[in-house]
Order: C-alpha cells, then sequence, then structure tokens
C-alpha cells in the first residue's frame, strides 16, 4: 500500500464486525465483561488495551513501516517510556537543539535517576562517535530540529547506532511519515507529538512511539501499561479522524511553507530565513535525500535583531495566531526568546542562534496570499 493509502486504511481492518461501522466505535468503557475469570475478548482493562486505541496504534504503525504502535497520553509521555528501558549508570547521547520539553524531561527528571545525557551538534554525524562508551544505550536524534530547521543524518545515525549496537530513536514530529520515515532509515524507535501534525487540528494532546522488533515492542508495551501514560478512547478516536488527511494536510503545509519562506527570504526587513529547502541551507542535500519535500516550519530573524520588535511583530499578526504548538491546520506563531526558550539564559540559547528577533512559524493551511499578506502587515 502506498503512503496516501495507508493514512487512510492503514491497520484498519474488522473495526466493527458487530455493524460494520466504517469509522471504530468510541469504546468509551474502562472494562470488559469476562465469562469466566480470564475468559475475554481480548481486553480486560482499559490502560492495557482499549479497541479503540488498538485501531489507532495499528495506523501509527502502518503510516511509519513499523510492525508495532504504542500510543501514549502525550508526546512526553511515549519520551518518558523510551527513556525507562534505560537503567542508573546509562548514558544517552542526544541532540542539542532539542524540544524544550525533551530537554527538561532529560535533564531534570531523568538526570537524577541516574541516567548520563550529552547534547552535541549532530549535523556532523560522525561527532557522535567521540562520546560513545560502554555505557552509551541511546541515540535521541529530533531532525528537522526546533526552532532552528537543522537537519541530521538519519541513516549516518543508525549506521554508528548498529555499528556499537546502540538503539537510535527518531522524533519525527516536525517532518511527519508523509516526508520522512525514519524506520526505513535504519532507527529503531520512532517517536512522535500526534498533537502536533498527525492529530493535526490543536485539538489533542498525545504521543506515538512505533518500532518493529518484537522484544522491544513487549517492554514498551510493558512500560506503557505499568506506567499508566495511555490515552483515551475519544482522543484515539480524533488523531485517528486527523490521519487520514494526513498526506492532503502536509502536502499543502509544504506548499505554503515555500511560498511563506521564499516571500521572507526576499523581504527587505528580514535578515535570516531557516528553512531545509532553499539551497543555501547547511544541510539542504541531506534533508533533500531524506525527505520528500520541506514542510511547514521555518524560523526567522528580523534586521537588527531587535527582542520588541519581534514581540511587536507577533502580536500584530491576525491570521497566524500568537501561540505555543504547531502542526494544526491553522498558522502559528511563536518568539522562542520569550515563550519556548525564556528560561535558557540568553547566552545558552543565542548559542544556538535563538536571538531575540527569532519569529518561529508553523504555516497552516490557509490560502497562502492570505497568509503572506498577514506577514506584510505584521512586519510592515
Ligand atoms: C510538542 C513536541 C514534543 C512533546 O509532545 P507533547 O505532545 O507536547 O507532550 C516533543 N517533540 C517535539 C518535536 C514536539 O514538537
Amino acid at each position: 500500500m502506498k503512503f496516501n493509502t495507508k493514512a487512510i486504511h492503514g491497520g484498519q481492518h474488522d473495526i466493527d464486525p458487530a455493524y460494520g461501522s466504517v469509522m471504530p466505535p468510541i469504546y468509551q468503557t474502562s472494562t470488559y465483561s469476562q465469562t469466566t475469570p480470564g475468559g475475554h475478548k481480548g481486553f480486560e482493562y482499559s490502560r492495557s488495551g482499549n479497541p479503540t486505541r488498538a485501531a489507532l496504534e495499528r495506523a501509527f504503525a502502518s503510516i511509519e513501516n513499523a510492525k508495532h504502535g504504542l500510543a501514549f497520553a502525550s508526546g512526553l509521555a511515549a519520551i518518558d517510556a523510551v527513556i525507562k528501558l534505560l537503567k542508573p549508570g546509562d548514558e544517552v547521547i542526544s541532540t542539542n537543539d532539542l524540544y524544550g520539553g525533551t530537554y527538561r524531561l532529560f535533564t531534570k527528571i531523568f538526570e537524577d535517576f541516574g541516567v548520563k545525557f550529552h547534547f552535541i551538534g549532530m549535523e556532523n554525524a560522525e561527532n557522535i562517535e567521540a562520546y560513545i562508551n560502554d555505557n552509551t544505550k541511546l541515540i535521541w536524534v529530533e531532525t528537522p530540529t526546533n526552532p532552528m530547521m537543522n537537519i541530521i543524518d538519519i541513516k549516518k545515525c543508525a549506521g554508528i547506532a548498529k555499528k556499537h549496537n546502540i538503539l537510535l530513536a527518531v522524533d519525527n514530529t516536525f517532518a511527519t511519515p508523509y516526508l520522512q520515515r525514519p524506520m526505513d532509515l535504519g532507527a529503531d524507535i520512532v517517536m512522535h507529538s500526534a498533537t502536533k501534525y498527525l492529530g493535526g487540528h490543536s485539538d489533542v494532546v498525545m504521543g506515538a512511539l512505533m518500532l518493529n522488533d518484537d522484544e522491544l515492542a513487549e517492554r514498551l508495551f510493558f512500560i506503557q501499561n505499568a506506567s499508566g501514560a495511555v490515552c483515551g478512547p475519544m482522543d484515539s478516536f480524533l488523531v485517528l479522524r486527523g490521519l487520514k488527511t494526513l498526506h492532503v494536510r502536509v502536502q499543502r503545509h509544504c506548499e505554503n511553507g515555500k511560498k511563506v519562506a521564499e516571500y521572507l527570504r526576499d523581504h527587505p526587513k528580514i535578515e535570516k530565513v531557516y528553512w531545509p529547502g532553499f539551497e543555501e541551507h547547511p544541510n539542504h542535500e541531506v534533508a533533500k535525500a531524506q525527505m520528500d519535500d520541506f514542510g511547514g516550519m521555518i524560523s526567522f530573524v528580523t534586521k537588527g535583531n531587535d527582542y520588541d520588535e519581534a514581540i511587536r511583530i507577533v502580536e500584530r499578526l491576525k491570521i497566524f495566531t500568537l501561540a505555543e504548538s504547531l502542526g494544526g491546520v491553522e498558522s502559528l506563531a511563536g518568539h522562542p526568546a520569550s515563550m519556548t526558550h525564556a528560561s535558557i539564559p540568553k547566552e545558552e540559547r543565542e548559542k544556538t542562534g535563538v536571538v531575540d528577533a527569532l519569529i518561529r512559524l508553523s504555516v497552516g493551511i490557509e490560502d497562502a496570499a492570505d497568509l503572506t499578506a498577514d506577514l506584510e502587515q505584521a512586519i510592515g
């Protein structure tokens, strides 16, 4: 099955043997009746499993070309489950330009449990080798990175991980499987904040893991059930509905993203635009090789790098909503220095490029002309 068909039908067989409903019913139940102790029809308690969530989990596996899918209460709950594969003394090598919540989970929760994290630039995958030792158990990759849109070569990372017998996990939230399929490039685990493009309508918080190895899947299923950060049936239904338009939505995100990126690049008041689709992007060749298109996430800096001017721009936007998050049908704008990265000291955030005037856009699927007109009136 090709991607566009999988987005709609992947894993969706025998959805409703009772009445043949085309969409899986929302099994809003916590438990299931048993005829005799242990005599049930495959489900006994909804933390362990729920038919609506199971339908979504099969769809998750299908779109990432994986054998197993697991759905969690949030993206961070999914990451939390992955790190719980580790033990005190184990080490993780992670992307440095990382989603802030992931960084917080690693440093403020798991470091206290004795897991050691190395945050490094991975645009040259070879950098990873220097940090590998006998305790290294996991390489954590996010690409494109947030908010600087750096690109990391997944295939090269997979080669290094295989050579040293280390797990490779890829946060594929920004790219979506429509544009980038890490399993095919050698990743062991794919992770999503389904809150973003997979759900696609800014109405659900959810996380996902996709993987192939049966033993690893069994261990992660055990952690999912034992730790309990599962998503509910209603949210499962909503994300399953979102998935059915993933391909058409992301296609339009890419078209609009290109138009907005090019508009910003030509604007006399704009200093720099970060978007992997530009030939001058330092990792453009890698992006071209591992992604089918370049997505709708764009960051830019105005000339003069003025903090207050950046705030004024995001406040003046009318169609772009000033808000955290990304990946919904509606366009969003954010100011990392005062929002997502406010807790990071100025010198630290500037090292990775998060300067005062950096603005991040999640370009939605509205009419592109309306979006550029909105930027025009806001930037002035
Ligand atoms: C939002 C996000 C997360 C965290 O997901 P939640 O659903 O908010 O818990 C992780 N990684 C990336 C890249 C994200 O954008």
